[in-house]
């Protein structure tokens, strides 16, 4: 069984009416009610001691699914640092949204991942550019959201291993909003959908990307490589 290990910032949602209205339980609370359809999962939140994070939790943990916005910069670069060595080591990582300023996608991507926004309740539509890709898996040619926050390139993120969604939106913008990438050992999925006004997650196509993104982040628990000096296979080192 696959672990997920849910991580939501979880600011908005104590402090903002309408945010409590569109996810009563948080919205790590709607993620965990999707996919724990099909996987183990268990949640974390900023304001728990070491983040949730610990050192434990990662141990246990095969996909890590990432929400923040408002209080990146509360993040402890020790728990980054924690999250980006059990990437390196092979831990999926799904970023979702305005996770894409969040420390830990920064320092694995390299870049500033800054792009452009505008909060306008406009109509988004998410063509599907990569149909043969397992985290497009039943999505069809494109998804449709009603509203969504409008977020436009140019996004400052490194050439994605695979580009899977572009976004359209009514302004003219486009966004390079499905992205893979390999770190090391572990894979990582950005996904843009997920607006705390709006209903984003429980659209369900939305919750059928991320439910492919975590089969295809997940370890795949191989032996982690031996790094460093290394005795022969073939016996005696001649060396
Ligand atoms: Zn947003």
């Amino acid at each position: 069984m696959t672990n997920v290990t849910i991580w939501n910032e979880f600011r908005h949602e104590k402090t903002d009416k309408e945010v409590q209205e569109m996810y009563p339980n948080g919205i790590h609370g709607q993620l965990a009610a999707f996919l724990g359809e099909d996987f183990q999962v268990k949640t974390a939140t900023l304001d728990e001691p070491e983040h949730g994070l610990t050192q434990d939790v990662l141990d246990n943990t095969d996909v890590l699914v990432w929400w923040g916005h408002i209080a990146h910069e509360e993040v402890k670069d020790e728990i980054v640092e924690r999250v980006y060595q059990k990437v390196l080591q092979g831990m999926g990582l799904i970023v979702l949204h305005s996770g894409h300023l969040s420390k830990i996608f920064q320092k694995l991507m390299g870049t500033s991942c800054d792009l452009k926004w505008r909060e306008n309740e406009e109509h988004c539509r998410m063509w599907n550019v990569n149909p043969g890709h397992p985290i497009m898996n039943g999505i069809g040619e494109y998804i449709e959201l009603e509203k969504e926050e409008t977020y436009g390139e140019h996004f400052d993120i490194p050439a994605p291993d695979e580009l899977l969604l572009i976004s359209w939106y009514p302004g003219g913008e486009v966004f390079r909003s499905g992205c893979t990438y390999t770190r090391g050992n572990g894979k990582i999925f950005y996904f843009q959908p997920g607006h705390e006004t709006y209903p984003s997650y429980y659209n369900e196509k939305v919750q059928q990307v991320i439910k492919n993104a975590v089969l295809w982040c997940q370890s795949t628990r191989n032996q982690y490589p031996n790094y460093g000096h290394f005795e022969s296979l073939e016996g005696e080192d001649k060396r």
